[in-house]
């Protein structure tokens, strides 16, 4: 089974092959039109996809050593994202099977950002708890089996991602700032500054009050000394970061224990961050979890997850008609 899959649902143009389950290749085109306006805008997401869509897939298919007749399907994202980068990979991927004569399977980006857990070893056992944390999503997910998943907590406004991006935005960081924060926050103190913790029932995160809270911290800071975020930027970074991560690892603790599970995996963007993943080993050590934390490069926006799900939904014969369109919204 030969699948070429094509994600493109936010400002990553990525390509990638499978061949019975193994990935051959992943091959990412990043925007970086994006930088200066501070975050993602549609309109150039959309035009850059145009642009970099047909060079990312001819590389892919090149690079497998295996032909266009050899393909088995052609899968692509069709959800959740921007609606305007989606229909340039969806279209594509219609158009391209349809004149290859190929069957098409639509994806879940979110089930796919789980997924990409089962392309290297080792691999979780069912069932496990995912929690997935990226710019556009958090989630806390019940996992049953490749294609059967549970939501059990999620945000109820702002993502994670979107937190440390905004936060980094205030620190006239460029976009996106989660790496930044995460590069700075090593050489910083977390106890520095103090963030108020959310208060949300059950398994549900709310990260809008501390996007406000810095702002106003920041505000009232540099009124007193303009020179604020120069001299203490490591300690911010450092303080926001425990505090969002602390926000995570608080639900993360509570699902595993009420579903009584240990289990657990990361996933998505901001499961790249060095210091959720250092709380992660060390609540691991101290419960007996397993933990499991994608390579970088299946952590971030890749097709190489789009494939392995792909792949799973083949074995299934879970395919789709010409007539699928992307949904902005997409839940599973
Ligand atoms: P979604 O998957 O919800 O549609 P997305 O595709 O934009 O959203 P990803 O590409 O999975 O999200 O992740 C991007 C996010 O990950 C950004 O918010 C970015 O700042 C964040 N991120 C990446 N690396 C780090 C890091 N080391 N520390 C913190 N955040 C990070
Ligand atoms: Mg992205
Ligand atoms: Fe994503």
């Amino acid at each position: 089974i030969n699948i070429l899959a094509i994600e493109s649902s936010c400002d990553e143009t990525s390509a990638s092959m499978i061949s019975d389950g193994k990935i051959l290749n992943n091959i990412v085109a990043t925007q970086s039109v994006h930088e200066k306006y501070g975050g993602v805008v549609p309109e150039l997401a959309s035009r850059a996809h145009q642009q970099h869509l047909i060079p990312v897939v001819h590389e892919a298919i090149q690079s497998s050593g295996i032909s266009k007749k050899g393909l088995s399907a052609v899968a692509f994202t069709k959800g959740p994202g921007l609606m305007g980068s989606l229909m340039v990979g969806v279209s594509f991927a219609k158009s391209f099977a349809f004149a290859l004569g190929l069957p098409i399977i639509e994806v879940n980006h979110m089930q796919a950002h789980i997924l990409a857990h089962f392309i290297d070893d080792p691999k979780p056992v069912f069932p496990f708890i995912c929690l997935t944390v990226s710019g556009g999503h958090t989630q806390l997910v019940l996992v049953k089996d490749f294609l059967d998943m549970e939501i059990i907590g999620e945000t109820s406004d702002d993502a994670v991602g979107e937190a440390f991006d905004k936060t980094a935005k205030l620190l006239g960081l460029p976009y996106p700032g989660g790496p930044l924060i995460d590069k700075y926050a090593t050489q910083g103190n977390s106890k520095a500054f103090v963030f108020p913790v959310s208060d949300m029932p059950g398994l549900d995160f709310s990260f809008s009050g501390i996007k406000t809270a810095v702002l106003y911290f920041l505000r009232d800071s540099l009124k007193e000394n303009p020179g604020f975020i120069e001299q203490n930027l490591a300690d911010i970074c450092a303080s926001v970061q425990f505090t969002l991560i602390s926000m995570l690892m608080q639900k993360l603790k509570k699902a595993a224990k009420d579903y009584n599970i240990k289990e657990i995996a990361i996933a998505g963007g901001v499961s790249a961050n060095s210091g959720l993943r250092n709380e992660l080993m060390a609540t691991a050590n101290k419960l007996g979890w397993n933990i499991y934390i994608p390579k970088m490069e299946y952590c971030t926006d890749n097709a190489a997850m789009i494939a392995i799900a792909a792949h799973y939904k083949y074995l299934k014969g879970e395919f789709c008609g010409l007539d699928v369109v992307p949904e902005a919204r997409l839940k599973f």
